[in-house]
C-alpha cells in the first residue's frame, strides 16, 4: 500500500499493564521525533480516546520512564469502545487533534479494537504485543512476559527457603491467563516438581504419583507450579483435593497475583519495547498498517493484526519434555 502523509501519531496502552510499555512509549515517541512528527499520548486508553484525554508529548514527558514499570499513559479497559457510538466519538476526538495514525500497545483485546477501529474509520494502527502472558502469535516474547517471569522466579525461590525449611509441599499460583508460557518458565526456572498448565490436562492422581515418588526419593521440599486458568482449576482447589489424598503432606498455597505485572523491566524487555518501539512507528511511515510489530529471532516481523490475534500460539512439546526430565 502506497504509505499515507502522517504528520501525527497517538499513542496508548490498554488492557493489563505490564513491565515494559513505558519503555515502548518512549521509543515510539523519540522515533516519532527524530522524523519530525509531533507525537500525541492518550490517556487510558480507549477510554480516553473517547474522553479526549489526549495531550502533546514532547521529550519531557518521556524521560526517566524506560527503566519503570507500568505505563505513564495509565491504562484502562472500555466497554464504550467495544459500541460503534463509541468508536465514534474516539474518531471524532482524534479528528480534532490531527491525529493521522496510532501505535496500539496492549494485549489480543486491544489489538483487536485497533483493527476494528481501522476497518472503520481508516486510522493506520501498528500494534505492539504489550502483555505478560506471551499469548500473542507474531512474536516469540511479548513485552512484560520476561520480566513476569523473572519475579514469579524471585517469588518462587524465596517460597522454596520456607518450603525446605518446614518440609512443606507449596502450590504457587502464576498469571497468565488461558496461557501457560508464565507457568512453564517459571517452573522449569525454579526446580518446580510439577507444572499444571492450561494446554495440558494433568489427572490429580498422576500429580500425586509423581508428590510419592519424590517423597521416597527424600526430596525435602516440593513446589507445584498452577497457571490460573488451568483446567483443573486454580492452585487452591488442586491443593484441597491432593491434600485428600496425601493428608501427611503439610501443604501450602501462594497466588502470586498482580505482583508479576509490577517492577522495573528487565533488560531483555527494555530492549525489546525499545526495537518494536521503533519498528511501530517506521511501520507506519513505510504503509504498514493493521498489524502487530513483534520480534521473531530477533528481526522484527509484522503480522497482520487478525492472525496475530487468532492464532493459537502454544507453549513448546519441548519444554514439557524438559521438565518432566528435570522434575523426575
Ligand atoms: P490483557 O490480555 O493484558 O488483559 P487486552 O488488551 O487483551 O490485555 P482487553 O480487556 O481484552 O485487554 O482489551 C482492552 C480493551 O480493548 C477493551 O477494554 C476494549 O476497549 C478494547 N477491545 C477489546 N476487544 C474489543 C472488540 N472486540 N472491539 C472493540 N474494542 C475492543
Amino acid at each position: 500500500m502506497e504509505p499515507k502523509v502522517i504528520k501525527r501519531i497517538g499513542v496508548l496502552t490498554s488492557g493489563g499493564d505490564s513491565p515494559g510499555m513505558n519503555a515502548a512509549i518512549r521509543a515510539a515517541v523519540r522515533t516519532g521525533f527524530y522524523y519530525n512528527i509531533e507525537m500525541f499520548g492518550i490517556y487510558r486508553g480507549y477510554e480516553g480516546m473517547i474522553h479526549n484525554e489526549i495531550k502533546k508529548l514532547d521529550s519531557k514527558n518521556i524521560a526517566h520512564v524506560l527503566e519503570r514499570g507500568g505505563t505513564f499513559l495509565k491504562s484502562a479497559r472500555s466497554e464504550e469502545f467495544r459500541t460503534p457510538e463509541g468508536r465514534q466519538k474516539a474518531y471524532e476526538n482524534l479528528k480534532a487533534h490531527g491525529i493521522d495514525a496510532l501505535v496500539v500497545i496492549g494485549g489480543d483485546g486491544s489489538l483487536t479494537g485497533a483493527h476494528l477501529f481501522y476497518k472503520e474509520f481508516g486510522i493506520p494502527a501498528v500494534g505492539l504485543p504489550g502483555t505478560i502472558d506471551n499469548d500473542l502469535s507474531g512474536t516469540d516474547s511479548t513485552i512484560g512476559f520476561d520480566t513476569a517471569c523473572n519475579t514469579a522466579i524471585q517469588a518462587i525461590d524465596k517460597i522454596r527457603d520456607t518450603a525446605t525449611s518446614h518440609d512443606r509441599l507449596f502450590f504457587v499460583e502464576v498469571m497468565g491467563r488461558d496461557a501457560g508460557f508464565i507457568a512453564i518458565n517459571a517452573g522449569i526456572g525454579s526446580a518446580a516438581a510439577a507444572i499444571l498448565i492450561p494446554e495440558k490436562k494433568m489427572p490429580i492422581e498422576d500429580l500425586v504419583e509423581k508428590l510419592k515418588v519424590r517423597t521416597k526419593a527424600k526430596k525435602t521440599s516440593n513446589i507445584v507450579i498452577v497457571a490460573e486458568g488451568g483446567k483443573s482449576g486454580g492452585a487452591a482447589e488442586i491443593a484441597s483435593k491432593v491434600k485428600k489424598l496425601l493428608p501427611y503432606y503439610d501443604i501450602k498455597v501462594t497466588i502470586l497475583g498482580h505482583l508479576q505485572r509490577g517492577g522495573a523491566p528487565s533488560s531483555f524487555d527494555r530492549l525489546l519495547a525499545s526495537k518494536l518501539g521503533v519498528a511501530a512507528v517506521e511501520g507506519l511511515l513505510h504503509g504498514k498498517y493493521d498489524v502487530m510489530a513483534g520480534l521473531i529471532n530477533h528481526k522484527v516481523v509484522y503480522t497482520p493484526i487478525k492472525k496475530a490475534i487468532v492464532d493459537d500460539k502454544t507453549v513448546d512439546e519441548d519444554d514439557f519434555r524438559v521438565a518432566k526430565i528435570l522434575s523426575t
